[in-house]
């Protein structure tokens, strides 16, 4: 369970990539789905479920079991992004709410609550405890922030099914219900509403929506409870923060301009990808990184590649950026001959400082050769600033972001 805790956190992480405004949550489904095959795991709810999707992405109103569909994610969203899989015949189940660019303050009120209110009734996960302290620990957490619980969802029991006994208010007196024993696993899910804590189902039959239409915020992880105490399963060891899915994420991605659009590379276009550039990136800038760069390496294993797609599903160009010293470095910014001018380059660096911003990283940098003025410009124009040599004909450029937090 703790690799199959591993991989949700992994897939969580590539949805968290691919956030921006713009996106359809059908694109974000996609994703996750290509994720969850590329780490060996399946969808517990697509197959033996029937659910439209690999995932669920509930936004705003929505509470849970949101359809994947052509809804396009705007600045303001509440996007609950909901991910159960099947690992080697165990399931884990986590649950995050992202906030898109600049939500109203009672949302983010709304959110942080939320979370806090999860991580409350983790600590309440422990040997000898009863299951309703943790229901009366995520209780009292949301009544302090000011917003409901939405009574209708409950967290549960979790193993070689999803949903196993036992069933986990998130409400009422603690000191109740079963006894808490090591080796119990169980998805711990606060549920809440700024409005009211009634729900209905939308007609598609799945979606469960607020039924005053008033925004929903849910956290999920799947925890188990070890005489050293609760135990995190879905999260990534040794990531900063602890990983993506115990935090809000604020994401502030570019607006998506006539029909570009970023996704994460798939693995079969490796070779176009390659093919371009060599055919772009001049001889003489593939020595900006202090040598002569051989294409195929840069495809760092450290890193993630963004490819900039058009309207019609052409490849416009694409990114290379890897997480290092507290920044997020691009390895390679690639556009298309035919498409340069178009502000590619542009959006896929603003992407990438989103990318930076949603990660909580200090700066954004990259390498540039010294007699690449046009490169320089543009990346001044964009508020990089030349930082220092890194070889005797490049400069690393950096871009500070912690002073707009
Ligand atoms: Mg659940």
């Amino acid at each position: 369970m703790q690799e199959c805790g591993r991989i949700n956190a992994l897939v969580h992480e590539r949805v968290r990539q691919n956030l921006m405004i713009g996106i359809s949550t059908r694109e974000l489904d996609d994703i996750a789905h290509r994720a969850i095959r590329e780490f060996g795991a399946q969808s517990s709810i697509r197959h033996p479920l029937s659910f439209p999707g690999d995932i669920s992405i509930s936004v705003n109103e929505e509470i849970g079991h949101g359809v994947p569909g052509p809804y396009e994610l705007r600045a303001g969203d509440l996007v609950k992004v909901d991910i159960s899989i099947e690992f080697r015949g165990v399931h884990t189940d986590s649950a995050v709410t992202h906030v898109m660019g600049s939500a109203d303050p009672s949302s983010i009120r709304l959110v942080q609550t939320t979370r806090d209110a999860l991580f409350s009734g983790i600590s309440r996960a422990v040997p000898g405890g009863r299951c309703s302290d943790i229901s009366a620990a995520i209780d009292d957490a949301v009544r302090q922030g000011g917003v409901r619980i939405v009574r209708h969802a409950s967290g549960h029991g979790i193993g070689a099914e999803l949903h196993e006994e036992p069933t986990i208010v998130n409400f009422g007196p603690p000191n109740l219900g079963p006894r808490l024993r090591e080796g119990m696993v169980l998805a711990i899910e606060p549920v809440t509403s700024a409005g009211s804590r009634f729900a209905k189902q939308r007609p598609n039959g799945w979606t469960d929506v607020t039924v005053d239409g008033s925004a929903s915020a849910h956290f999920e992880h799947t925890v188990a409870v070890t005489k050293d105490g609760p135990q995190v399963l879905t999260t990534l060891p040794g990531v900063s923060n602890q990983g993506m899915t115990e935090e809000a994420t604020f994401v502030e991605g570019p607006q998506r301009d006539d029909g570009l659009s970023f996704r994460g590379m798939r693995p079969e276009e490796e070779g176009q990808l390659l093919r371009m550039a060599a055919r772009e990136m001049d001889p003489i800038l593939m020595e900006a990184w202090g040598r002569r760069v051989n294409p195929a390496e840069i495809f760092h294993d450290d890193g993630w590649t963004l490819v900039a797609e058009g309207e019609n599903g052409e490849i416009l160009g694409f990114v290379v950026v890897m997480e290092q010293n507290n920044a997020l470095h691009v390895n390679t910014l690639v556009v298309d001959q035919k498409s340069q001018g178009r502000g590619i380059g542009s959006a896929a660096m603003l992407r990438c400082e989103a990318i930076a911003r949603s990660r909580r990283l200090g700066s954004i940098t990259l390498c540039v050769q010294t007699n690449n003025e046009r490169a320089i410009r543009f990346y001044h124009r964009l508020g990089y600033q030349d930082s220092r040599p890194v070889h005797p004909n490049s400069i690393l450029m950096r871009k500070n972001l912690a002073q707009d937090e």
